[in-house]
């Protein structure tokens, strides 16, 4: 204890009560120079009395003895003994997992079935400040981790699929390898469970004991959330908390490499499922916040495989911030968001989403105040505005690309008391561009308005809220006529939709670009059908009815409630009531509505007061109630988001103005009068639309009763 440090002698200890393998051991030991075993025990009690005493450099011990768990040793000399070094020998590769011994400030862990020699390498391994754990242990305690694609799914692939399935990012595989089997991905999901011998885990729950165990880069990395998981084991281990198996739901097969990275977080023992990916997704937000595996606090130890992110026009920012907005900009892609919100409030950060045309809050990182200002900075700065301005509002666009993402988001910033909020709309994303029947529209109504679409000239409106699917209406119909002897032209804003043949035109005020202007250019351009995308002043209106009358068929669209005041708004504009009576050949008044999730939703028993009631603020006949007494309703899985709902669908009032309507236009008569006349020729209302829709279990009362407000004529 006097000597040199260089020629210290290490004094070790052994409990190990095996009396052969410990005799083996000691004598062994005591030929390595500068090694001293200060003392020898087949009990545990007597060893760890002895350690406390002696304070040895190094302690062999044994995991299992007669008397005590070689745990509780490791622990107490950990506790009260941080100088000595500590060597797990076990006889079974069951015993203990490796991880849970490195937590445990354990240096090494060797298995006493390996040759005498290897054991003592491992001791003079610990010794000399170093570590040793046994590899060959570790592989035995997972070997169903090695298998990433099961070989019976495997031999069904070409190599192309099943690279392609293989270079695919963990969240995305099952789609990869559902699209290569052309199958449903429920189904493949099972498959894969079956063939690699795990179970689906539904309904998943989070496991709030789990909270803190691994870090979010970890879990973003590898999509996988801690679950809980059936009843609490009944078994009064002493080392409860250690033993408490932790569940993970997995968006794909869990790999080597991912299970050892979480060996060195949790010792607990893990217990792997397969769940839908995107409710694994879902969760990691849930709980850990978008983006958050991105804006924690770095972490040496651990670096995502994936972290680096090119930019372009990358100002020198913090990393991490570049990649959390990147992160909340793919999440709402990936949630079919149409716009985020960075909303500065006190104390906080808030980012919502719209998705479904509902506001969704987005769970986000606990420390994002911290990044506030370096987030709308980075906003900015990809959206070319102005960064030291932050007093006045300001517009920009980014264009976004990653992974294969390439979008036009629309930005706006506005000064509040707090901060700048930032609001981002994101474009002509690669939505699928709905056709008449995904619409929603039923056949009556798809032969009332194709009928119109073939006019040569005339005035068709789509009206409606903003994100009442209005833009993707019209859309649908310049699909329908669009051919190669039409010229079409459009004036958008913004150009949500590319349209193959059709001459498309952004507009651009800043610039004295309107659309009164740009129309007033098309028409100089020949077109046959004109598309405005929107109908906001007299001049616009003027034109628009201009140039039906000239001979053009025109498309726009107005912010009215319903379809009979469109008329009334345009009267009201200030346009003489004869030329909209003579130019408006069709209005289509509209709503989006959330459609029931067809994978959970169940009929409901509904009361024939409540029935009644919802009918009569519809608008719709008491008669329609008889014979129902139960409706489709919203349940919530994992396909849904635990919503009852996903997509959306459109229900639509279809209004003609016949002579007698005609007659009361020119009368300036009010859009009531004009509604009442419609109804009694037949127009279906919102309301009555929406009941159809409900009847037919596309959606829900609730649903329709949100977005059909009550008659304000
Ligand atoms: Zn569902």
């Amino acid at each position: 204890m006097s000597a040199a440090p260089t020629t210290r002698t290490c004094r070790a200890v052994l409990i190990e009560d095996d009396s052969v393998f410990r005799q083996l051991l000691g004598t062994t030991l005591g030929t390595i120079p500068d090694l001293q075993v200060a003392g020898a025990f087949d009990l545990g009690r007597p060893g760890l009395e002895f350690c406390r005493r002696e304070k040895p450099d190094l302690l062999v011990v044994d995991l299992s003895l007669p008397d005590i768990n070689g745990m509780e040793i490791v622990r107490e000399i950990r506790r009260t003994l941080p100088e000595t070094k500590i060597l797990v020998i076990t006889g079974s590769a069951q015993d203990r997992l490796p991880g849970d011994l490195l937590s445990l400030g354990v240096h090494g862990y060797v298995n006493k079935s390996e040759p005498i020699g290897f054991v003592v390498g491992a001791i003079e391994s610990v010794r000399g400040g170093g570590m040793f754990f046994a590899s060959r242990i570790e592989s035995t305690v997972a070997p169903k981790l090695q298998e990433n694609l099961p070989a019976a799914l495997a031999a069904l692939l070409t190599d192309e699929q099943r690279q392609t399935v293989l270079e695919a990012a963990r969240e995305k595989r099952l789609e990869a390898l559902a699209t290569a089997l052309a199958r449903p991905e429920a189904e493949v999901l099972a498959r894969v469970a079956t063939a690699a011998g795990f179970d689906v885990a539904s309904n998943l729950e989070t496991d709030p004991d789990a909270r803190g165990l691994l870090p979010a880069r970890l879990v973003h990395e590898y999509q996988i959330i801690p679950i809980k998981f059936g009843p609490a084991v009944g078994s009064v281990a002493p080392f409860s908390s250690f033993h408490t198996p932790l569940h993970l739901a997995t968006a794909w097969l869990p790999d080597q490499q991912m299970s050892d990275w979480l060996r060195t977080f949790t010792p607990r023992p893990l217990v792997w499922h397969l769940a839908v990916p995107e409710r694994v997704h879902q969760l990691i937000i849930e709980n850990f916040g978008v983006g958050s595996g991105s804006l924690e606090d770095s972490d040496e130890s651990y670096v995502a495989p994936e972290a680096q992110q090119s930019n372009d026009d990358v100002v020198d920012e913090d990393a991490a911030v570049v990649r959390f907005v990147t992160d909340v900009i793919s999440q709402a892609i990936t949630d079919q968001a149409t716009d985020i919100h960075f909303e500065p409030q006190e104390g906080q950060l808030r980012i919502r989403y719209r998705v479904d045309g509902l506001l969704v809050p987005v769970p986000v990182p606990e420390n994002l105040l911290r990044f506030q200002d370096a987030i709308i900075s980075r906003l900015k700065i990809m959206a070319r505005m102005n960064i030291s301005e932050k007093r006045l509002p300001q517009d920009g666009r980014i264009n976004f690309k990653a992974g294969g993402i390439v979008l036009d988001i629309r930005v706006s910033t506005v000064p509040t008391i707090y901060a700048e909020s930032i609001s981002l709309r994101l474009l002509n994303q690669k939505k699928e561009a709905y056709n008449m029947d995904r619409l929603g529209m039923n056949a009556e109504e798809q032969s009332q308005i194709v009928n119109i679409l073939d006019y040569p000239h005339g005035i068709i409106l789509v009206t409606g809220p903003t994100g009442s699917g209005k833009s993707t209406t019209l859309n649908a119909f310049l699909r329908k006529i669009n051919s190669t002897d039409l010229r079409i032209i459009t004036i958008e804003d913004p150009i949500e939709y590319e349209v193959p043949g059709v001459n498309q035109m952004q507009v651009r005020p800043e610039i004295g670009l309107t659309f009164a202007d740009a129309l007033r250019h098309v028409l100089r351009q020949d077109p046959d059908v004109i598309m405005v995308g929107e109908i906001r002043d007299k001049d616009t209106a003027e034109i628009a009815i201009r140039a039906s009358l000239t001979g053009h068929l025109v498309f726009s669209t107005l912010h009215t409630n319903d379809a009979p005041g469109a008329i009334t708004r345009l009267v009201d504009m200030g346009i003489e009531p004869f030329l909209v009576a003579s130019a408006i050949e069709l209005v289509i008044a509209q709503r989006l509505v959330r459609r029931l999730c067809p994978d959970c939703t169940k009929v409901a028993p509904i009361t024939k007061i409540k029935l009644l009631e919802n009918l009569a603020i519809l608008g719709c006949d008491p008669a329609e109630a008889e014979l129902i007494t139960q409706l489709k309703s919203p349940v919530g899985c994992d396909r849904c988001r635990g919503t009852g709902y996903r997509g959306r669908v459109g229900i639509f009032e279809i209004f003609r103005l016949n002579d007698e309507m005609h007659e009361l236009v020119l009368k300036r008569e009010s859009t009531r009068t004009l509604a009442d006349c419609a109804r009694q020729h037949g127009m279906r209302t919102l309301g009555q639309s929406g009941w159809e829709k409900i009847k037919s279990g596309y959606t829900s009362f609730d649903e329709v009763l949100r977005v059909v407000t009550v008659t304000d004529a």
